[in-house]
């Protein structure tokens, strides 16, 4: 069965779209530890990160590198920090959280709701900053 992201690769199911070329994917973390959380997904659908072809994971990072410096063109946070969790989505991704401090990264701590005007402005924005 295709995951989730592959679902929303596909628009089977919607997302907050901020970056996509032929093999790689950002969209907004549907439940965010901050204002501009985004996931960087290949769209080969590979559960484990590591498991990854080389060349899919060294592409996977070039094209976070360009998602994080839309981010950081945003000014949410003093800059982007990089995680990878891969318990709930067997799909591989990176995490881009704009972080001020280490809590801000903190995957057990309550997370953001955020209004949908609120994360339509956020999408945008990142949108307008990717290169
Ligand atoms: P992980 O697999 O890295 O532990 O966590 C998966 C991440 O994907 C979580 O931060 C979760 O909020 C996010 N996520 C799960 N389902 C969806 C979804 O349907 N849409 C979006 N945009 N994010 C999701």
């Amino acid at each position: 069965m295709a995951s989730i992201f592959s679902k929303i690769i596909s628009r089977e199911i919607p997302a907050y779209i901020v970056a996509e070329n032929a093999d790689f994917i950002a969209f907004l973390d549907i439940n965010p530890l901050a204002k501009g959380h985004t996931l960087v997904v290949p769209k080969i659908e590979t559960d484990y990160i590591f498991g990854l072809q080389p060349e899919t994971l060294s592409g996977l990072m070039l094209f976070a590198q360009r998602v994080a410096k839309a981010i950081d063109g945003c000014g949410f946070a003093k800059r982007v920090g990089v995680a990878v969790i891969g318990l709930e989505v067997p799909h591989a991704h990176i995490h881009l959280v704009p972080i001020n401090g280490l809590h801000d990264i903190e995957f057990s701590k309550e997370k953001l709701k955020l209004s949908v005007e609120e994360i339509s402005t956020i999408a945008e924005q990142i949108r307008s900053k990717f290169m």
